[in-house]
């Protein structure tokens, strides 16, 4: 483990109503309010955000969203500016490989959002992670050095420390297929930890939270959380329960 504070994020993807997102933050509440050590945070959709402002006030849980658009404003049907989450919410998933996959996300449209997430104020979680056949034809490395390079480019130094990475791989997102601890550590080690520090500098390239995600659960997060270079998770399906969100949040501990 490493004298970073960890960060346990929870992306419920398109699921909750507002109801039942008032109610799940009750829940989780119940269990880790008393958890200073974790950096936590819940990435509800957008409909949802203004529900988990409230229920989070005055809270240790900190308000993330899934997206944004990288413009400021105007006639871009059904997208949700930077601007338009500094009010609600802290942090913003960027890149999330579902976005890549589904939604025709590039490096590029990355980058962009990048730019304008820390233009105004919104601390990005950048998700980056190979495809099993990717990860098969042993390109892994590449690839996700590429992700961030690419998406980081021209970011500024003084910008480092709002900025989180999250190493999905594409295969072990909501499989069941978890990466092992070594494996994952090995990516965030020697590949992405050595492209932060040679874009951020020594001290701000270690200081970086890297976060793994991908088939997270209550019985493998202690294990993945105890690698030198993973920083805490970014959970989906084991972060829509109260129960299971909270026993991982506590596994960072
Ligand atoms: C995710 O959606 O970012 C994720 C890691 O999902 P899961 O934990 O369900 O694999």
């Amino acid at each position: 483990m490493s004298t970073r504070k960890p960060i346990v994020a929870g992306n419920w993807k398109m699921n909750k109503t507002i109801k039942e997102a008032r109610e799940l933050i009750q829940g989780i509440l119940r269990e880790v309010q008393q958890i200073d050590a974790v950096e936590i945070i819940i990435c509800p959709p957008y409909v949802c955000l203004e529900a988990a402002k409230q229920e989070t006030e005055g809270s240790n849980i900190k308000v993330g969203a899934q997206n944004m658009h990288w413009e400021a404003k105007g006639a871009f049907t059904g997208e949700i500016s930077a601007g338009m989450l500094v009010d609600l919410c802290q942090y913003v998933i960027i890149g999330h490989s579902e976005r890549r996959a589904m939604f025709g996300e590039t490096n590029e449209t990355v980058n962009k959002k990048i730019h304008a997430a820390l233009q105004a104020g919104l601390k990005p979680i950048m998700c980056v992670g190979e495809t099993l056949e990717e990860n098969q034809a042993g390109k892994t490395a590449a690839v996700v050095e590429g992700m961030v390079r690419e998406g980081l480019k021209g970011v500024d130094p003084t910008e480092a420390e709002n900025l989180v990475i999250a190493y999905e791989p594409v295969w072990a997102i909501g499989t069941g297929l978890a990466a092992t601890p070594e494996g994952a550590n090995a990516v965030q080690r020697d590949v992405i930890r050595p492209v932060l520090r040679e874009l951020f500098g020594e001290e701000k390239g270690n200081a970086m939270r890297i976060l793994y995600g991908g088939s997270v659960t209550p019985a493998n997060a202690a294990e993945l959380f105890a690698q030198s270079d993973i920083d805490g998770g970014l959970i989906g399906g084991a972060s829509l329960k109260s129960d299971s969100f909270s026993a991982i949040v506590k596994a960072a501990l």
